[in-house]
Parts: structure tokens; sequence; C-alpha cells
């Protein structure tokens, strides 16, 4: 069978069907993958010596022949393995640990390559546990894992760097001629970029160091530019293919809705409404995200276009994760639109009420893609905090009335996104932030607090309760990945333990994602009432949840969740004008763990949050808990700024040049078979 890139990794010889699925645990399925599963060190073993050169501590490559093996058992019990090798200058002791196997495969005579470090054994100098590579004839002399750059990869059971080597240097040889260039050559030559097929075979097998960086440079730059003109494609293809109704806008309504509100609008939501407004105006419907910090007041902007859209004689909707921040928004939209005689209407699965087809807006959960909403006459649509928003965009839009006519999309987060990474993965989008906070809101006095002051902590929490009344939060984070049941019995003992043994004289309620929408909203009232005292969560409660009164956050377990996400989950608190405060708990005391946690303490800026966490952790770590719509680069690094710079300045020569892409056909395959998932997809 003939072998090519798409072709699944399995029909690999030495591969199979078992291989591929570990295969698969690494991201691997195709060849292609595996040529681009791309080494994270490389151990220097290009310093080969005879034997009798070679000192104690150093990292060399030795060619010899095996003299003789044998295991060898210690007094205490304990087995390794010991080889005599010899050159022509001379002979070394080599030893393995727990390696018995290895008798088998090494045999007196056998040409062998050994490469790794040297040391002391007793008073003899020996190497060590070396990668080895035997020499059984002619052609076997091309070195993968000694003698040269020796590349590493991440591993998974099963699957070794030095397996994956030998596959990815013998899929290399198979397919190099099918790795075609297709980037365009002006971008070859204006970045000065290597060879595809260079850069895949240098990226494995490297002659020298220059060589792993420029390969390097290539690729990352290829990830990210392929990324940029994916999102450019989109908002392309989405201005050329819908059009949607232009809302008449008059200014003496935005100025009725405006007068209407309790407090005055910031420059950065008047701001916002103007771009919001100038998009409703177009026939080409606005696909823009709004970002802004918890509290920053992103519903009432979103709540002035829904007034816009009503005047247009439209309906709304919008959609948001949770039940909870349903009813939510619900309760907001209702108070503040309800007074134009504007009818809001809940759809969550849960909720009793029936779907009346007579709502102005509809607020709302997943349950509303099920309802037989008539699009037709939907001018407005606008999702919070969904992180695959393009897959709910394109449900919504197949929907779509036959009139051809979309809504406009509105999407809100608080996910605080580095400008950086925004520009890169949210290119499709329009963008419109909201920096500063309303003015009245007093910055939440944070301190991380350690496992001896834990007592302290909770006594001066009672305290605050007695004295001032205050309102206190308790965030146990989830123990495994979802709101699973280990998850909710770990909140559940928690609380039970903070009720009985910590706070026995006060009132405590507990919250997590696996109550009955009933239950939840029950549990709220009662703390939005003041009838309970301290409310025990999981992080259910990150997103939205508005109780103006709760002054005090204590987050358990702070080191498992990102900067950004603490900062989050604080911005429950601080809401109004009283003094408020997070306790961040930890019982990791190492140092580098504290530090980041400390961020917390004088950062109260999210964006600046998220980048301090891109940079200490890593776009994975951030992003793999927190989105997962979110693209995980593979080679390139979100943070590499003039990176990102450079491609995009190339997308966006590329587009001005030739926006279809037709004088660059494998370019527009590569494009279309696009492994690379936006950000909403
Ligand atoms: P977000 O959705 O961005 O988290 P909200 O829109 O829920 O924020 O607003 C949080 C709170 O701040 C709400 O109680 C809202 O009424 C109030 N708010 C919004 N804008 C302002 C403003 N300009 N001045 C004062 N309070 C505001
Ligand atoms: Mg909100």
């Amino acid at each position: 069978m003939e072998l090519n890139l798409d072709s699944p990794v399995q029909y690999l010889p030495r591969v199979g069907p078992i291989l591929a699925a570990k295969l698969a645990k690494l991201g691997i399925y195709s060849l292609e993958d595996l040529l681009f599963y791309i080494p994270f060190r490389y151990n220097d073993f290009s310093l080969t010596r005879p034997i009798s050169q070679i000192r104690a501590d150093e990292t060399v490559t030795v060619k010899g022949t095996i003299q003789s093996f044998r295991n060898v058992f210690t007094k205490t019990g304990k087995k390794f393995q010991q080889m005599e090798l010899g050159d022509d200058s001379g002979k070394l002791t080599v030893v393995w640990f727990n390696q018995p196997y290895l008798s088998k495969i090494m045999k007196a005579g056998y040409s062998i390559n050994l490469a790794g470090s040297t040391g002391w054994f007793g008073n003899k100098m020996v190497l060590s546990s070396p990668e080895y590579e035997i020499i059984m004839g002619a052609g076997d002399e091309v070195s993968l894992h000694t003698g040269r750059l020796v590349p590493v990869y991440p591993e998974t059971a099963g699957i070794t760097s030095k397996w994956l080597r030998g596959r990815i240097a013998f899929a290399i040889n198979k397919c190099k001629d099918k790795l075609l260039e297709y980037l365009p050559d002006s971008i070859i030559k204006s970045q000065h970029l290597a060879d595809l097929r260079w850069a895949i075979e240098q990226i494995h097998f490297p002659k020298n160091k220059q060589n792993i960086l420029t390969a390097y440079d290539r690729l990352a730059f290829e990830e990210l530019f392929m990324l940029q003109l994916s999102a450019s494609e989109q908002k392309i293809t989405w201005q050329n293919e819908h059009r949607s109704q232009k809302m008449l806008i008059k200014n003496e309504f935005e100025d009725q809705f405006i007068r209407s509100l309790p407090f005055k609008l910031t420059e950065d939501q008047l701001s916002c409404i103007v771009e919001i407004t100038q998009d409703l105006s177009r026939e080409i419907p606005m696909n823009r995200m709004l970002e802004g910090d918890v509290g920053s007041g992103k519903t009432v902007v979103a709540a002035l276009a829904v007034f816009l859209i009503y005047q247009n004689r439209l309906k709304s909707i919008l959609m948001a994760p949770t039940q909870i921040l349903a009813s939510q928004h619900y309760q907001t939209l209702t108070s503040l639109l309800n007074p134009f005689g504007i009818n809001v209407q809940l759809v969550t699965g849960g909720s009793s009420q029936k779907f009346n087809n007579q709502a102005d807006v509809y607020v709302g959960t997943h349950a509303l893609l099920s309802e037989k909403i008539n699009f037709k006459n939907v001018g407005l649509i606008i999702i919070d905090e969904q992180q695959r928003f393009g897959v709910m965009q394109r449900q919504l839009l197949s929907n779509k009335a036959n009139a051809g006519l979309s809504p406009h999309f509105l999407t809100m987060t608080a996910t605080p996104i580095p400008r950086t990474v925004a520009r890169t993965i949210y290119g499709n989008l329009d963008l419109s932030v909201i920096k500063e906070m309303p003015t009245g809101r007093k910055m939440v006095k944070t301190w991380v607090v350690p496992q001896e002051k834990r007592n302290d902590a909770y006594r001066w929490i009672e305290k605050q309760i007695s004295k001032n009344n205050s309102q206190t939060f308790i965030v146990c984070p989830l123990i495994e990945e979802s709101e699973n049941l280990v998850s909710i019995k770990a909140v559940t003992s928690e609380y039970e333990r903070l009720k009985n043994d910590i706070f026995p004289g006060l009132k405590l309620g507990l919250l997590h994602g696996r109550l009955k929408t009933t239950q939840k909203n029950e549990v709220l009232q009662k703390f939005r009432d003041g009838k309970i005292q301290i409310l025990v969560a999981t992080p259910v409660i990150e997103v939205g949840i508005d109780i103006p009164n709760a002054t005090i956050m204590l987050i358990e377990a702070s080191e498992r969740f990102g900067l950004a996400q603490l900062h989050q989950l604080r911005g429950r608190v601080g809401r109004s004008d009283k003094e408020s405060y997070c306790l961040l708990f930890t019982q990791n005391d190492n140092p580098k763990i504290l530090n980041r946690l400390k961020y917390l303490e004088s950062v109260h800026n999210g964006p600046e949050l998220a980048e301090i966490d891109l940079t200490l952790r890593g776009p994975g770590e951030i992003f793999g808990t927190m989105q997962h719509g979110v693209p995980l680069l593979k080679i390139a690094k979100m943070t590499d700024l003039p990176l990102v710079n450079r491609a995009q300045t190339e997308v966006k020569r590329l587009i001005d040049e030739d926006r279809t892409l037709s004088r660059f056909p494998l370019l527009r395959a590569k494009l279309k078979k696009g492994k690379i998932e936006n950000v909403g997809d």
C-alpha cells in the first residue's frame, strides 16, 4: 500500500492498531500528524570520543564492540546490568539499572553506539544508563539515537522517544516527496523562511543547533499564519454570505433608554454602544465580541442593543451557559426593559413557564435551540460566556428564516484574554472592550492565606459576619474536571465540616451544579435575602452571579485555578461600595506557587493577570482548564508577539493581493483541510 500524508498512522510498519490507539492519545492520527509531532528538547550527543579520551561528567557518544554483558545482583537484592565495551583505544564499563531484558539484546561481539553521561560507580568511571544503538550491518550507520543532536518527544505510556524517532525517521523517508511547499513564494522570501521539507527533517534530526532554530521559525510562523488566515477567511465568508436587516437607529431611542438608567454609563460602555449601533445599522450582520471584566457592565450595553432591535419591531435572544445565569439575565433585562412595555421571557429546560411566541425577548439556555422560535423575526442573538459559540452560531443560523436575512450576533465574555492572544484567535470577530469599572467600586483586598493562618481566617470571617453583617462565598474547586459525583461529594463534605465544626453558629448554604434549578434558585434567593450568611459553592458561581451584599470571597485550593479565573471569582464580591475581601487558601507551600498567587494581591486587572499567567504557565495550562474552544498551538507561542505580528502582516498582504487565494491552490487546500480550529468551533 502506498503511504501518503493522510494515511492513518497504523499502516506504518511496526505500528498497527494497538500502538495507533496510544499515538491517538498524543493527537497523532495520520502520518502528517506524526511528522508535525515536534520534539520538546534535544539531547546533545554530538560529541564522539574514543574510549581513552572520555572523562568523568561529560555527555558523550562512544562507538565500540561489546566484550561482555551480565546481570549483577547486589547483596541487598538489587539488580543492575554491566557491560564491558572496547574500542581500539581502550575499555569502558557501562551500567544500567533494573533493565535485565537488555541481556537478551546485547551479545558479545556486536558493534554498538552508546550515548549518555559518564559518572562514578564506586571508584570506577562508568557510562551510566546510556541510549544505545546496535549496528547490524551496512545501511545502519545513520544514527538516530547517538552521535548527534537527538530529539526528545513528549511521551505517553507505551510510546517512548526512541520508538518515535524510528517511526518518524521512517515516515520522513517515505513521505518526504509529498510534503509540498504550500506557503506562497513571496512569503517564504520576505520572511526568510526555510522550505517545509527541510524544516520537518531538521526539526526532528537537526544537523546543528542553528538548524533547529531555523526550522522552528518556519514551523511556528506557519502555525500562527494559518490560524490568522483561517480567522480572516471566516470573517470574509461571513461578510459575503450573510445579509441582515439594517436597523433604523434613532438617537431619541438611545437617549430614552440611557435616561432610564439609575447610573451614568462609563466612557467605555458608551464607546462600545457606538460600535454596536454602527454595526446594527449596516446590512452586514454584526459579529462582535464584547469583552469586559466581571461587573464592568456588559449586560446594560447588551440591553440597549435589545431595546434598539425592539424599536425596529424585531425580537432578540440571549443565550447563557447555565440556568442560574439565564435567570439572572432574565431578571436584569426584565427590570431594564419592562418599563418600556418590552416582554421578556425565560426559556430553560427546567422552567415551568410555557414557551410563548408573543415575547419580544427570549432569555435562556441551550433549551432555546429546541423551541419553535420564529427566526424570521429575530434581529439580534446575544451569546454570553459560551466557549463554543461558533457551533451555536451555525446551529442558530441553520434555523434561519426563509427571508435569508441573518440576525446580528453579539458575544459577551468576561474571560480576560490577553490582547496578543485575542488578535490571533478572535481575528474573525470585531472586538469591543470595556476596560474601566463603573465608579464607586472598591478594589477587593486580597490575601494569600498560608495553611497555618487558616483558623485565624475563619475567626476573622466570623467576626466580619457578626459585626458588619458581611456575606461570604466559600469556593471549593472541582476535584475532577467536571462537576461529577466525586466533586459534588467533596464540596458537600466540606460544607458539612464548615457547618458543624467551624461555623456552628452561622447559617450556611450549599450550591453546586447538580442541584435542581428550583433548588439552586432557592439557595441563591436565600443568600440574596441574607437568610444564608455563608454560601459554600463549586466554581459554578464563577460567571456572572450578582449579589451586591456579599463582601468576602474565600477560595480553597486556589493554586488549582488560573490567575484570571481567580480574578473572575473574586469579581463576585466588591460589587457595592462596601469594603470587600478575597482570601486565597492553599495547602501548597511551594514558593513558586505562592508567588504566582501573590500577583492577585497587587494586580486587579483581568487581562493583565491573564498575561502574567500566560508567561508563568503557558497557554496550554490556562486554556486547557478554562477555554475549551481555544486552539492549542503545537509549536508557536501565543506570547511570541514579533512572530504574531509577522504572521499578521503576511495575512493582510496576501488577502489584499488575492482574496480568494486563487493563485495558491495548495494553501487553499491546506486551509480547507484546516486542523486548526478557531475559537468558537
Ligand atoms: P457584567 O455583565 O459585565 O459582569 P453587569 O452588566 O452585570 O456586569 O453589571 C454589574 C453591575 O453593575 C450591575 O448591578 C449593573 O447594574 C451595574 N452597572 C452597570 N453599569 C454601571 C455603571 N456605569 N455605573 C454603575 N453601575 C453600573
Ligand atoms: Mg454578566
